[in-house]
């Protein structure tokens, strides 16, 4: 199982400095590379990864474009690993859309990466480093400490080296041994977790887990630093004497003081991220340790986010980011999830008569059903995902089904799957009510 630690490394600013140069030297031949895959494709030619790499690799110590003041190749003084595998990263993204083309899905070709606009970021190879307890040695620049050391043995894969906010990270890819990646599980409950905003997680236990709301809490400050920032970039316009928007190629002079503001505005977002990260990490290992099996919606994020006044709230609890652990978790430690399509009614539906409320709209945070039983909305709506988790789990073991969710004929459509691996169950939307589309739309307004 190919597993990746993230470290923080405790560079020093000489080691930082090279790590800042190697990452604008990989986005350079990115976008070199990109360029001239254009120009190809414009010309009627089928340019590929590795032909453009044999191209580049002759002009790299002998173009000007790539020689300093002294017409030395600036090239050699940064590790080849870092621009030579921009080109195996432009390979996969091409194949991804060519295929993507080809199946007839909306799809862009790779794009420039601007400066300060996209990820720091660079590759060494396996061979090329060595960790050594609290330490990597690293090409170019040998020692550099570690916040802490690796925590699974292993082969070791390669590793990226990345940037958030002034901090440096070291990202190892590691292929751990199956039995030892496995993790013991605690636990052997079988959960509907419904993922909202004014609670990020409710279970069918009736536990509601609060989400930190990073972004809610250090919006204010983050409101304050934006403006200040905003207000020395103006200022900077304004001694250059541009009027409107900025020039295309211009660069603005930058004052220390603009510099320290932006860097204490990405050293808050970076926060953010953390506290965001932190909290999803907890959750979903719980999830994963207590359960044998985790009934979750399966979301649509996107079409989700595109919803303004919900983006911000949805973006900030990580709906996607809490399935992907979950998705890759669950492959640890053995546990089955089930994800309900997007028509399954999980708030609609009285988990006590399994009657459907046509009728509940998104301000009803409890309502009771014509059987006599009060409802949490959020409470309920885990409860019905809880029960096609019994279900898919009962399919799966081949034990009797005892569950509603046979009644709902989902059961019989669920295929057995291995541990960790995700079964989706199909919901046919109009089947209660014959309805069709508008149930989706209905759905989602009804949760929040
Ligand atoms: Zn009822």
């Amino acid at each position: 199982m190919l597993l990746s630690h993230r470290i923080r490394l405790d560079a020093t600013p000489a080691q930082c400095d090279y790590f800042a140069r190697a990452a604008g030297t990989a986005r350079r031949v990115w976008n070199w590379a990109v360029a001239e895959w254009q120009r190809q494709i414009t010309a009627g030619l089928r340019p590929g990864a590795m032909a453009l790499k044999k191209q580049f690799n002759a002009i790299k110590y002998v173009h000007p474009d790539w020689l300093d003041a002294e017409g030395r190749p600036w090239l050699r003084t940064v590790h080849r690993d870092a621009h030579a595998q921009p080109f195996a990263h432009l390979s996969k993204t091409w194949a991804r859309y060519f295929d993507a083309r080809k199946a007839g899905q909306p799809a862009h070709p790779p794009r420039f990466k601007k400066k300060g606009r996209c990820r720091d970021s660079f590759y060494v190879a396996n061979d090329r480093f060595r960790l050594e307890g609290r330490s990597a040695v690293l090409p170019k620049i040998g020692r550099v400490m570690l916040a802490e050391a690796l925590r699974f043995s292993g082969k070791i894969m390669g590793a990226t080296v990345s940037r958030e906010a002034d901090y440096w990270f070291l990202a190892v890819q590691v292929e751990v041994l199956d039995e030892e990646a496995l993790r013991r599980s605690i636990g052997d409950g079988v959960i509907g977790v419904d993922l909202g905003v004014s609670s990020a997680a409710t279970l069918s236990t009736g536990e509601k887990i609060a989400a930190p709301r990073p972004l809610r809490s250090a919006l204010r400050r983050l409101r304050i630093r934006s403006r200040r920032h905003l207000r020395k970039t103006k200022a900077a316009k304004a001694v250059a004497g541009i009027v409107g928007a900025i020039p295309k190629g211009t660069r603005l002079p930058k004052s220390a003081n603009q510099v320290k503001g932006a860097r204490r505005l990405a050293r808050l977002h970076a926060r953010i991220a953390w506290v965001r990260a932190d909290f999803i990490h907890k959750l979903t290992t719980r999830l994963c340790r207590e359960n044998q099996a985790v009934a979750i919606e399966d979301l649509h994020v996107k079409g989700m986010l595109a919803n303004a006044r919900l983006a911000r709230s949805i973006a900030d609890v990580g709906f996607y980011e809490i399935r992907r652990q979950l998705q890759y978790k669950a492959k640890r430690y053995g546990t089955m999830i089930v994800l309900a399509d997007r028509w399954y009614p999980s708030s609609k539906l009285c988990s006590a008569c399994w009657q459907k409320n046509a009728t509940l709209t998104l301000a009803e945070r409890v309502w009771s059903c014509s059987c006599g039983v009060l409802h949490d909305r959020d409470v309920n709506a885990a409860i019905n995902l809880q029960r096609l988790a019994t279900g898919a789990l009962a399919a799966r073991t081949a034990l009797p089904v005892a569950s509603p969710a046979a009644t709902l004929d989902t059961a019989a459509r669920m295929v057995p799957a291995a541990d960790g691996e995700v079964t989706p169950v199909r919901y046919e939307h109009g089947q209660q009510d014959g309805s069709g589309q508008e149930e989706d739309a209905a759905h989602f307004r009804a949760r929040f």
